[in-house]
């Protein structure tokens, strides 16, 4: 420990909390600024985007969101994991929600779970490491790192399509209402830093490594301020006594627990990196898990069973967002299992069964969660049919047969029509597919019903568009067919096969105008 220093406590300590969240509004100011930037001049600078280390893993382009994740860890290496509470948006909602529930009273208390402990791991060995695996399992070679521009497909640093790896804006929101309140919400503060979010584990393995780090003075009187103050969770004047300095990497280093404490006695210092104080997260202060273990083997199967359906529904459902309900649906199936297993149960401030009796919450606890599963099964079977529908569909590019591929195109026609049929969402994807399914197998209103929705998306494609009026005049809507030939024509006016096709369709309608 360091000498204590009196002059330190003299003085007042800077406002943490206020500098943190001017920092992480400047984080979204520069983020504004950015897609403004793009809106206005049409190419900006590639989206410094922590996912794009995804995209560098796999494609070898070293991008400028690669290289903001690579300063970033190499910054924490040394300095410890500040990015995370200081420049992460995600945890700015967070800690956002975590405010606004303290505003009407309201403390999640934090779940402690063994399974999602290993959920951070398992996702970056899902996006990062298994990737790379199954590569070399196909015997493709890894990616050789080069610099790209826009014209080769994927640029490195200036590009005018600034959304390349986002999702739609509508999912964006919807991921971040999942991840940033609703899990909150269930799970407690800054739960899906811990238990969810991949780039975290990264940064925390970093930050073993940094000599940067939360430590103590020999006048700290262990009252516990430091812990109670800690939104990450941490027993940190229980480290402090032990190691001297916080030594879980799930400290972000918001240095909240440098201003709860009344003797100045925590501080932010440089000496040794936590791994050489702790070997292992055996020597971590942790409170009791609050699951029994068969409770933590069925959240687990809950939590897989919700990435499998919802990751990829409807062409949509982010890895992250996934991740997200999948911890919520896990909690909330442990809660409902309760009700009729123990005799008192609480979530947050409700009291949903007492002494044997469910109470008003615990029924509408239980209803909520009747809804949640009955629309999870729901997702479930479009899941199934999507899945199913597109596997026959790539059997039917790769069928050689013609018998082969009738039947594979049958197939896939029966389970993508169903997922559309009974499906809350229509992807354009899924639409296209019928689109071409139809025109295959012979269904001229089909070829109709798609043609119509799918034509005004696809408005400034050409080459769709060409294929798209191709199939009209097929089936029979000869006028719609025109229509769309002549758009493409307009969008590619050099492209020759669209110039003879329309020229064939235009000839087929004269002959139905003379024959009228
Ligand atoms: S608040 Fe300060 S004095 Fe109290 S336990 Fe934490 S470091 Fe020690
Ligand atoms: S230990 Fe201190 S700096 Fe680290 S997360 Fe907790 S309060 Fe913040």
């Amino acid at each position: 420990m360091r000498a204590s220093a009196s002059s330190t406590s003299s003085r007042s300590k800077p406002n943490y909390a206020r500098r943190r969240a001017v920092s992480l509004i400047l984080v979204h100011v520069l983020f504004g600024i950015h897609i403004a930037h793009w809106k206005l001049h049409g190419t900006t600078l590639a989206p410094l985007e922590l996912n794009e280390l995804m995209y560098t893993l796999e494609l070898g382009i070293l991008t400028a969101g690669f290289l903001f994740m690579l300063t970033a860890v190499l910054a924490t290496m040394f300095f410890g994991r500040f990015f995370c509470s200081w420049g992460c948006h995600i945890l700015a909602l967070q800690d956002l929600c975590s405010w606004l529930l303290g505003k009407i009273g309201v403390k999640p208390k934090p779940v402690r779970a063994r399974f999602l402990l290993w959920v951070p791991l398992l996702a970056v060995i899902h996006m990062f490491v298994w990737p790379q695996i199954s590569r070399l399992r196909e015997g493709q070679p890894l990616p050789s790192l080069h610099w790209n521009t826009d014209v080769q497909g994927w640029a490195s640093f200036l590009t005018d399509d600034f959304w390349r790896n986002l999702p739609p804006v509508w999912v964006a929101l919807m991921t971040f209402a999942v991840v940033g309140f609703g899990v909150v919400y269930f799970l407690g503060s800054r739960s899906f830093c811990t238990y969810g979010c991949p780039y975290g584990t990264l940064f925390g393995w970093a930050d073993r490594l940094a000599p940067g780090r939360i430590r103590v003075q020999d006048n700290c009187k262990q009252c516990g301020e430091c812990t109670a103050a800690c939104t990450s969770h941490i027993q940190v004047h229980k480290e402090f006594a032990e190691f001297g300095t916080v030594v879980n990497p799930a400290c972000l280093k918001d240095l909240d627990c440098i201003a709860a404490c009344p003797n100045d006695a925590a501080y932010y210092g440089f000496g040794n990196p936590s791994l050489a104080s702790a070997m292992g997260p055996s020597k971590r202060f942790r409170v009791p898990f609050d699951y029994s273990w068969p409770e933590e083997i069925l959240m687990a199967v809950v939590m897989l069973a919700t990435v499998f359906i919802f990751r990829g529904l409807y062409n949509v459902g982010p890895f992250l967002m996934t991740l997200g309900l999948g911890a919520i649906f896990a909690f909330v199936t442990i809660t409902t299992l309760r009700l009729f297993t123990k005799p008192n149960v609480r979530f947050s401030k409700w009291v949903l069964r007492k002494g044997g009796h469910l109470q008003r919450a615990g029924l509408v606890f239980a209803l909520l969660s009747a809804l949640t599963f009955a629309f999870s099964t729901h997702s479930a079977v479009i899941r199934y049919h999507e899945y199913k529908g597109w596997a026959a569909v790539a059997e039917l590019e790769n069928a050689s047969d013609e018998m082969v591929s009738r039947v594979a195109a049958i197939n896939a026609w029966q389970h993508l029509e169903t997922a559309d049929r009974y499906g809350l969402l229509h992807p354009i994807e899924l639409q296209t597919g019928l689109l071409r399914l139809a025109a295959m197998l012979g269904k001229p209103a089909d070829v109709r019903h798609y043609a119509t929705i799918v034509s005004a998306h696809l408005w400034d494609q050409a080459p769709q568009l060409a294929e798209l009026g191709g199939y009209r005049a097929a089936a029979g809507d000869v006028a719609g067919g025109v229509r769309d030939l002549r758009r493409a024509l307009e969008l590619e006016p050099n492209a020759e096969p669209i110039r003879v096709e329309l020229e064939r369709v235009l000839a087929v309608q004269q002959q139905q105008q003379a024959l009228h």
